[in-house]
């Protein structure tokens, strides 16, 4: 691999829970020169019963404007940073910047100004502890009026903030309009701000460091010891994302995607380990290719499935559009339309038609007159995601011999033209079984 020059580092709300982990982030920062744009979130869980430091801010701006006394819940919050400060022994006094924190909040700041003091405060402390220039956030991401990243305005704030620095701590989720009101990105937004910084400065690398090491093939709760993806690509985590594996906020890959710059999954309580690459393309020869023909299992309960049966379905010209039509009457997204020569089906999620079920079965009925019509609840999708497929055959099989040896019903199946992935329909009660199975087809019977 070419030497790495540069990189960008984002370090995630349990990777600065307390003073242990802080110095974790700092050893890690210091082992390599490259690590000099480091961008922090506000304070996470430091157990399972913990409050992150970003709810109690959400609570004290609620307690605020409901005309609420919010010393008690503050006083949390200044002694998790007092803690910290006092434990590491910075030459940082926190106490002026949490009083003004405090008064703001107390006089009815925004919902995004108290959001955002989380990473702030966390900024000062980490920029203290490295000795790196603290960067304010609220300077160089910049928002619209409706609160749109503007990308190109940012980008010049922080190039033009940036390129003369060595290293700079900037905080995560925020930024500001161009009247200074703090505005925040959506929770995790962290992760966007990396993003843009590793763009900004034209970083190799845009590390991402959290409590995993890297990204999973299949959910930890449903595989136990599920095994780590050595390399995806930008397509293919999208399309575990959208299935419902939560790893990096669905925003931060474009920034640096288009600059072609690979993200690093890494894990803050493992460092040696080597974590995710996420890459633009991959391909057999390269000497990041695993050789796995699937890359990630992910998948989702909570869907319904409007069948609709009709007799000579397949002749009749306009009949989807006219089906279609009224869930767009009725502003209703579908997922997925599997169809058979005399019927179709329509795949939605259940929050997508809750309480407005019957209107839509009208609708249809008096749209296209169909001899059967039926909305099935209780279906889950689960993706079977790999680039592998493309050039495998057989993967189709084998997905399918799994399921039907553990007999479980598939209720759907969609390929996309992409041979990126196959989606199933199942029960929801299939759900979990299914995953370990194919899991074990393709993983655990081909460990290397
Ligand atoms: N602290 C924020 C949150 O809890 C943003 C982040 O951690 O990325 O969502």
């Amino acid at each position: 691999m070419a030497q790495v020059y540069l990189k960008t580092v984002k370090f995630g709300g349990s990777s600065l829970a307390d003073a242990n982990q802080f110095r974790k982030v700092k050893s890690i920062i210091t082992a390599e020169e490259s690590r000099r744009f480091v961008v922090p979130s506000a304070p996470g869980k430091r157990s399972a019963s913990d409050t992150k430091i970003t709810d109690m801010l959400y609570s004290c701006q609620k307690i605020a404007a409901e005309g609420g006394d919010i010393s008690e819940v503050f006083g949390k919050i200044r002694a998790r940073y007092m803690e910290i400060a006092k434990e590491l022994a910075l030459n940082f006094d926190p106490t002026d910047a949490l009083d003004e924190v405090f008064e703001n909040l107390k006089n009815g700041a925004t919902k995004d100004y108290a959001a955002s003091r989380g990473e702030y405060l966390n900024g000062l402390l980490l920029a203290s502890y490295l000795e790196y220039p603290f960067v304010d956030a609220a300077e160089v991401v910049r928002f619209d009026e409706q609160g749109v990243l503007m990308m190109d305005a940012t980008m010049s704030l922080m190039r033009a903030k940036l390129n003369g620095m060595d290293c700079a701590v900037i905080p995560g989720f925020y930024g500001a309009d161009e009247k200074g009101n703090v505005i925040t990105f959506s929770r995790g937004g962290s992760d966007i701000t990396g993003s843009l910084v590793a763009r900004a400065v034209h970083a190799d690398i845009y590390e991402n460091w959290t409590d995993v090491s890297g990204v999973l093939v299949a959910d930890p709760r449903i595989v136990a010891n599920a095994a780590p993806i050595n390399t995806i690509t930008y397509e293919e985590l999208r399309e575990l994302s959208y299935m419902g594996a939560s790893v990096l906020h669905e925003d931060a890959i474009f920034p640096v995607r288009a600059e072609g710059i690979p993200i690093n999954i890494r894990n803050t309580n493992e460092p040696d380990a080597p974590g995710t690459m996420i890459v633009a393309s991959d391909s057999e020869d390269s000497d990041t290719f695993t050789g796995y023909t699937i890359t990630g299992i992910a998948g989702r309960k909570g869907f319904c499935a409007i069948n609709i049966q009709k007799a000579m379905m397949n002749g009749e010209i306009g009949f989807c559009r006219k089906v279609l039509s009224v869930l767009e009457e009725m502003n209703i997204s579908f997922e997925h339309m599997p169809s058979g020569i005399d019927t179709m089906s329509i795949i939605l999620h259940e929050d997508a038609i809750h309480g407005r079920e019957q209107t839509v079965l009208s609708k249809i009925r008096k749209a296209v007159s169909p001899d059967h019509l039926e909305i099935e609840h209780g279906i889950s999708l689960l993706a079977v995601v790999g680039r592998g497929m493309r050039r495998t055959r057989g993967t189709a099989a084998r997905i399918f011999a799994s399921l039907a040896h553990a007999r479980i019903n598939v209720k759907m199946i969609d390929q996309g033209s992409s041979e990126l992935n196959i989606i199933i329909g199942l029960l929801d009660g299939d759900f979990e079984e299914a995953v370990r199975r194919i899991y074990d087809m393709f993983v655990s019977s081909t460990m290397k």
